[in-house]
């Protein structure tokens, strides 16, 4: 197995040579942080195409007992954002008048913002409940379409991006 040292990380967390899940390019060591208060992650990035991710994320079911962390106070900003980007998209491109989805709604803030302005959203989130609007929440969807499926912060949280897609 070959392995190399990186940019002054401790020996032992020296680690073979990654490979992006979204390109399959070479990736380099980007950085590390703490995640849970006590579990060390070592990042990857690719230089091709730019996807970072994290190696091995073996505290995720622990990181997701509370989806969406109380230190993100960004959360209703973004939203916002969001749907100012999404109305335009929509309006540009897709019959406004149809159903949409947002993967991965967390608290449902940007799908009540959308069906605030008058589109046909839906949320599904299998790991957040839907707190501003329940009643516009799917169990499944296996079985139906969307003219547009939104997912606000979701590729980043997945083991496998390209499986999943
Ligand atoms: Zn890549």
């Amino acid at each position: 197995m070959f392995v190399y040292l990186q940019h002054g990380i401790s020996p032992f967390l020296v680690h073979k040579i990654m490979y992006c899940k979204i390109c399959g390019n070479i990736t380099e060591y980007f950085g590390k942080t703490t995640v849970l208060r006590k579990y060390t992650a070592v990042y990857q990035k690719c230089p091709k195409c730019g996807f970072v991710y994290t190696q091995n994320p073996y505290w995720l079911s622990e990181s997701y007992e509370n989806a969406i962390a109380s230190t993100d106070i960004g959360t209703v900003s973004r939203a916002g954002t969001n749907s100012i980007q999404a109305k335009s998209i929509i309006e540009l491109l897709f019959t406004p008048s149809a159903k949409f989805l947002d993967y991965g709604s967390g608290y449902g803030i940007f799908v009540r913002r959308m069906r605030d302005i008058g589109y046909d959203y839906l949320a599904y989130d299998r790991h957040c409940a839907n707190l501003f609007l329940e009643q516009f929440t799917v169990s499944s969807i296996v079985n139906d379409s969307f003219e547009l499926v939104t997912a606000y912060e979701v590729v980043e949280h997945l083991e496998e991006p390209l499986v999943f897609f």
